[in-house]
């Protein structure tokens, strides 16, 4: 059924986009924008990079969902629970 492996790969692609955020939350040492000299507390979720302060007023992730470290956890722990939600949708 078309539907059902439309909504496997959407889960696929669900859990490969958290495993791959949640390396970025791993990588816990302070790392410094070469341009800007600027620690990277914000995570671009689109470009799924970290990025500093001064990018995330350029215009390339004006449209992009950013989220500052501090509050990442948060957003990931987020993530997975509407993953689970789905998980569940599907059994
Ligand atoms: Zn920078
Ligand atoms: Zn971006």
């Amino acid at each position: 059924m078309p539907s059902t492996n439309n909504k496997y790969s959407s889960q696929q692609c669900y859990i490969k986009k958290i495993k791959f955020l949640q390396k970025l939350k791993v990588s816990n040492e302070t790392l410094i924008c070469s341009i800007h000299s600027l620690p990277l507390k914000i995570i671009c979720i689109d470009n799924k990079q970290r990025i500093c302060s001064q990018y995330a007023l350029n215009n390339l992730h004006l449209s992009h969902q950013i989220i500052p470290e501090n509050k990442f956890t948060e957003y990931l722990n987020e993530l997975v629970k509407v993953y689970v939600k789905i998980e569940i949708n599907l059994n």
